[in-house]
């Protein structure tokens, strides 16, 4: 596919700070793509999830629109990203164009051509889901520089115990993030750090820092 004719489903770009995990207050161009695989109860983006015809926009209009924004890094998020293998093309000119590259996916898909990049220039932020059991794709194993858990009614000890979730522990990579920032959360994942404290793990509770603020 000849990069000029790619066309990415994009719901909105904008600037903003990073509002969830361990870059929690990047300045970032957030770039939201279109269209998920799942369906979590309390997506807060449900209106990037449909795909839509007219939301298709060429590579480079995308960046056009990002390079009016006073940012060195681009944020990439959902829905999910990695639905749409196009969005290669995107990182790949945006790393060109020496921008600091971030991705949030649910992390069951994967697009091998990202193994092309180094992990200097790409962040990628897993969170795992419980429609599909917290499973997620191998090659985030190394990919994933951080993997947040929501912590809602799903998430237990025993899943944080898993062998998966335990190979991100010893990698202090794993953030408990309250569904909602709602005090009922906040409590249980209080409660779920100490076990992981107690079991001699270190793991980091982060709220949704752009929901307190009251920014987007
Ligand atoms: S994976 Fe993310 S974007 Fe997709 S439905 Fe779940 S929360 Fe929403």
């Amino acid at each position: 596919m000849k990069e000029r004719k790619v066309k990415i489903p994009i719901s909105e770009i904008y600037p903003t700070i990073q509002g969830e995990g361990f870059l929690i207050g990047t300045p970032v161009v957030l770039i939201r793509l279109q269209g998920c695989n799942l369906s979590c109860e309390w997506c807060d983006t449900k209106y990037a999830i449909p795909l839509k015809k007219e939301s298709g926009k060429y590579l480079e209009e995308i960046l056009r629109e990002v390079k009016k924004y006073n940012r060195k890094r681009a944020l990439i998020t959902g829905g999910e990203p990695l639905y749409h293998r196009e969005v290669f093309f995107l990182i790949d000119s945006l790393i060109q164009m020496d921008f600091y590259v971030q991705i949030e996916t649910n992390g069951t898909l994967w697009i091998e051509e990202l193994e092309k990049f180094s992990k200097e220039s790409l962040y990628i932020s897993l969170s795992p889901k419980y429609l599909v059991n917290y499973s997620f794709h191998p090659a985030f194993y190394y990919w994933a520089d951080e993997v947040k858990l929501v912590v809602d009614n799903h998430l237990s000890s025993e899943v944080i115990f898993s062998k998966p979730f335990v190979y991100f522990l010893e990698r202090k990579k794993l953030i408990l993030q309250p569904e909602g920032n709602k005090p009922h959360f906040v409590k249980k994942a209080l409660k779920l750090l100490e076990e992981i404290l107690e079991k001699g793990y270190e793991a980091f509770l982060i709220p949704q820092m752009h929901k307190l603020i009251g920014i987007e």
